[in-house]
């Protein structure tokens, strides 16, 4: 998407050789222009795989679940909350996330009657990396018996493993930047 990539020439900054920060627009500061251009490429993308709920993960990813679910006929939106605790009940879906911007374990929650058995879920997130995030929301759709119909991601880091391994699983992924790799803090992203 041109537009994201712009912002991310203009606005992005590498650290180190694996992390991009996106605060002036997406993770700190939101560009709601932008933010619900986004949220129109999602629902083209997704429409006809008939999502029921869409669901991300704190906090990052709420801004741009609530522009994809309002595309897409008001949606609900469901966000994992994360904490570091699991809490033993038969009424939470519960899964252990590793965090790779914190470096810590999380555990990411969601209350069982707000995804119904046999929803079709859309799972939309900022950054995919290592996959950690999107595989521990998978966990949760399977404990809440619900169907994954799809993976939107803002910015995927094409050098870590995540959109490999769910390509990999056949799953609708669709990603609306793909940064190559960082050199002394410039980001390289694939021009398509
Ligand atoms: P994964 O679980 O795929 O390894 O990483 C994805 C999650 O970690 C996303 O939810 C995102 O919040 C965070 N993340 C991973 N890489 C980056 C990055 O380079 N920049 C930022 N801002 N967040 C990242």
């Amino acid at each position: 998407m041109e537009d994201l990539r712009q912002a991310i020439r203009t606005f992005g900054r590498g650290l180190g050789q694996d992390v991009v920060k996106v605060d002036m627009f997406l993770n700190h500061r939101i560009d709601t222009e932008l933010v619900f251009e986004m949220g129109r490429e999602f629902a083209e993308e997704f429409r006809d795989e008939r999502p029921t709920v869409i669901m991300t993960v704190e906090s990052s990813g709420i801004a741009l679940a609530l522009a994809t679910a309002r595309e897409m006929g008001n949606l609900p939106v469901v966000f994992a909350k994360k904490g570091e605790t699991a809490v033993q009940s038969q009424d939470v879906a519960q899964a252990a996330v590793y965090s790779f911007t914190h470096k810590r374990e999380n555990v990411i929650r969601v209350e069982k009657r707000y995804v119904p058995i046999g929803s079709r879920v859309l799972l939309i997130d900022d950054f995919l990396a290592d996959g950690q995030a999107v595989q521990g929301m998978m966990e949760l759709c399977r404990q809440l018996d619900a169907k994954i119909v799809g993976v939107g991601i803002a910015v995927e880091k094409g050098f870590q493993p995540g959109g490999a391994k769910l390509r990999a699983q056949g799953i609708h992924l669709k990603s609306l930047a793909v940064i190559t790799g960082i050199e002394d803090g410039k980001i390289r992203m694939l021009e398509c």
